[in-house]
């Protein structure tokens, strides 16, 4: 089965506590210091091409003792021309990888006089050239004639294979076609490094191989090295006697010649024996690669001695490099058609979990349901401190015992044994012994995706665990060829099928989606709010100022055309109407004048609202002498008293607004007061906040009224009693002061007095007292 197992000689005797199986891998396979018996080995120094070291079987084709070969040109040995013609041949190559064919010579062996004809392969290695000159006599007649037709042909059935089983089927029987070997099998090496028998083509009285397991042990990593490097190597005759190299040594490195590359390389007794145990005297072995690795071989068996001619040897080679390059592509395409397919699963789930508003009930919905959709036969979902379960899942307590354990794993978690990783996990490995695990952002949760136990049987040919025998002479343990190819069967447990590449892949663009609707749910529940109260905001806005306008452009114009018409009827029949009929008149044209102050009233509160601030450094004593100004004809006729407070501090504010606010709160003072001596008092509170306040001495407000005085339109007394008035004053006032970002209040004793107080927000750091002479105090 294997290409080749070690190469020590004698065989290596390792000792029960040295016992290990990495012991065989230790071995050195490239130096056997012998060659097969089926050609002749000649290491040559150049440029001059003499022998260095020969295999001792050259001297019987030369006539000469060995080591009286040593120093000798080969033109001496070949003939001239033929020197010639090799030279000619080599002289453009490297020569540095596999050997390479150069071209056929023939010899005359002395003794019988007769003609020996032999291939020669050339190859630079370890400091030297190494010629081989393979025998042709007693290779196996070439099987098919024209091998170049037969190899296009192979390649194009190969190219119709429908399926990778179906495809590797054939490749074992193309090569049994061209090698006429009895067995042919394709071997493919697993994860854990045990070979697989994927496909066989033999002939009918041998026993079937295929689907058996061969443990790691049978191919060590020298010979796969070797293997994935050289692409093939032949043993015609597994029952050879090995032919030694003369001298031992190179005499240029006064060490082993390195025969790695060589094609007459003595193989290991230990493999010879294995193959021989076997039945098998012959192999050639064709290495399969995929992307560069070593993916497995077509091993090629039969039950005599079978030389393989160098040209079949180079079409099976060739076949090979085919077989390896389609069988990539093969393999590629069946896992993108299923990589398709969950990518096509998954983005389905995204669209229904996009499609609700909340996400997670899209993926709890979804068709496919969110087991299938990674091909798993459970799920579940983990968030806050729900679980939702799907399908073939562990208990609830079970997951979120698992979940608090994958909080220390990756962010992606996969496994295929599940309790090898996660002990308590054997309790339901029946249901959960594959899992494929996603930890939703900012640890939200996860989702957990279970596949079930496959319990499988592997039929092993020998014993895995056991590749050592104890010699039952010396009780020494042997790492040898098992004599034994009986099958043995063992029962694999706690796994699932494997996930793939495209499931971490579909699950990882899962969780991205998740991560974008989980980041849009929250934006959307933030917006919600906030879109909430802009809409009121933008509603209220909307209606004040479609208001204003409809009452600027729709209400005034017929309110000018009553007031118009009025005037022009009384100026008309004025005379001719009856004495009630022109009071009527009168009272239309006092009603309309009204409302069109009511409507002025509505247009500036509502502009106030919408108008910028213009804050500046203010000093109060001005913004209240400038509101005296203004007042001062008013306060006169009233007689009133205006004490004002002649340190007032100087605040950022909009004085223009401010000056407003004291005008209308020292004008209330004044009308709702019965006095006569009518008084108001303006002052500032300066623990902290300054705190500005217009005292008067006039009716006073009962409790239950002093919130209801700040709302529009609302006056605590009929219409034109204490000079009349529109009620939009304390609420104009409010407004300025809210914009302000203060706040106003009223305390009040009916019949004694009111005292408004406000607040206003100080830009410009604590109010500062201003140190220069009080304004004049207002006064009648
Ligand atoms: P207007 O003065 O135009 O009626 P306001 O909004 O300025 O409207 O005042 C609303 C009501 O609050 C007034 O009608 C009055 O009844 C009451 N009011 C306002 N200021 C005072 C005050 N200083 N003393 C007593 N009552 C007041």
């Amino acid at each position: 089965m294997t290409p080749e197992t070690s190469a020590a000689s004698p065989e290596p005797t390792i000792t029960a506590k040295n016992v290990d199986l990495s012991n065989c891998d230790r071995e050195l396979v490239q130096f056997p210091g012998a060659i097969q018996p089926h050609g002749v080995l000649l290491v040559l120094s150049e440029p001059d091409w003499s022998l260095l070291q020969l295999s001792a079987n050259a001297g019987s084709l030369f006539d000469a003792a060995p080591r009286s070969l040593i120093g000798r040109k080969l033109s001496r040995l070949i003939g001239a021309e033929q020197m010639e013609r090799l030279r000619l041949r080599a002289q453009d190559r490297l020569l540095t990888g596999a050997p390479v064919h150069l071209m056929r010579v023939g010899l005359h062996e002395t003794q019988s006089a007769s003609l020996r004809e032999f291939e020669v392969f050339a190859h630079r290695h370890d400091g030297v050239l190494i010629l081989e000159l393979e025998d042709v006599d007693g290779r196996m007649a070439t099987v098919l004639p024209d091998l170049y037709a037969e190899v296009r042909h192979c390649i194009t059935r190969l190219q119709g294979a429908q399926s990778l089983p179906e495809f590797l089927d054939l490749a074992a029987e193309q090569v049994r076609r061209l090698t006429g070997f009895e067995r042919v099998h394709v071997y493919q090496f697993r994860e854990d490094r045990s070979g697989l028998v994927r496909a066989e083509s033999k002939s009918e009285n041998l026993p079937s191989y295929l689907g058996l397991r061969f443990p790691a042990t049978d191919v060590p990593e020298p010979a796969r090295r070797l293997l994935s490097r050289l692409w093939l190597r032949h043993l015609p005759d597994a029952a050879y006697q090995p032919v030694p190299l003369v001298p031992e040594t190179n005499p240029l490195s006064a060490k082993p010649l390195d025969l790695s590359h060589a094609l007459l390389r003595s193989t290991s007794p230990l493999c010879n024996r294995f193959y021989l145990n076997m039945g098998v005297r012959a192999t050639l072995i064709l290495a399969l690669l995929k992307d560069g690795q070593l993916w497995g071989f077509i091993g090629c068996h039969h039950g005599t001695a079978r030389h393989v001619p160098h040209e079949v040897r180079a079409a099976c080679e060739s076949l090979a490099h085919m077989v390896s390059l389609l069988m990539a592509a093969k393999e590629d395409a069946e896992h993108a058609a299923e990589a398709l397919a969950a990518k096509a699963r998954v983005e389905r789930l995204i669209e229904a979990m996009s499609r609700e508003e909340l996400f997670l009930i899209g993926l709890v919905r979804s068709d496919p349901d969110l087991p299938a959709a990674l091909d798993a036969s459970g799920a579940a979902i983990l968030v806050g401190e729900g679980i939702t379960l799907l399908g073939d899942t562990p208990t609830e307590a079970q997951t979120e015992a698992l979940a608090r354990w994958l909080d220390g794993q990756d962010e992606i978690f996969a496994t295929d044994r599940l309790a090898a990783r996660y002990g308590a996990a054997s309790e339901f490995q029946a249901v959960a012994s594959g899992l494929l695990a996603i930890r939703l952002p900012e640890a939200a949760g996860y989702v957990l995706w279970f596949r079930p136990e496959q319990i499988e049987e592997a039929r092993w040919a020998g014993d895995p665990v056991k590749p050592v025998e104890i010699d039952a002479q010396s009780g020494e343990a042997r790492l040898g060829p098992r004599r034994s190819f009986e099958i043995w069967r063992e029962t694999i447990e706690g796994r699932s099928r494997p996930w793939r590449d495209y499931h971490l892949e579909a699950a990882a663009s899962l969780r991205r989606a998740i991560d974008a609707l989980y980041r849009a749910e929250r934006l959307a529940q933030a917006n919600q709010s906030l879109e909430q109260s802009n809409r009121a905001l933008a509603r209220s806005n909307v209606d004040l100022e479609s208001f204003a306008y409809m009452a600027a452009h729709d209400l005034k114009e017929p309110l000018r055309g009553i007031g118009r018409y009025s005037a022009l009827l009384k100026e008309d029949l004025g005379e001719s109407l009856p004495d009630g009929g022109r009071d009527r008149l009168d009272t239309i044209l006092r009603l309309t004048r009204r409302m069109g102050d009511l409507i002025d009233v509505l247009l500036n509160y509502s502009r106030l609202g919408r108008a910028p601030l213009a804050p500046v450094p203010a000093d109060m004593n001005e913004v209240v002498g400038e509101a005296l100004d203004s007042l001062r004809p008013w306060l006169e006729a009233a007689r009133a008293e205006v004490a004002v407070e002649p340190r007032l501090p100087i605040v950022t504010c909009d004085p223009a607004r401010i000056m407003e606010v004291f005008m209308n709160l020292i004008a209330n003072g004044i009308k709702y007061n019965d006095r006569d001596h009518k008084r108001v008092e303006i002052g500032v509170r300066t623990e902290g906040e300054p705190v500005f306040y217009v005292r008067d001495n006039g009716i006073g407000i009962e409790a239950r009224h002093h919130g209801v005085i700040f709302e529009i339109f609302r006056r605590l007394h009929g219409r034109d009693t204490y000079g009349g008035g529109t009620g939009a004053g304390l609420a104009i006032v409010k407004k300025v002061i809210e914009r302000h970002g203060g706040s106003i209040w009223v305390e009040s004793t009916p019949g004694e007095g009111s005292t408004f107080f406000f607040t206003l927000q100080d830009h410009s750091g604590p109010a500062v007292p201003a140190d220069k002479p009080a304004p004049p105090v207002a006064s009648p």
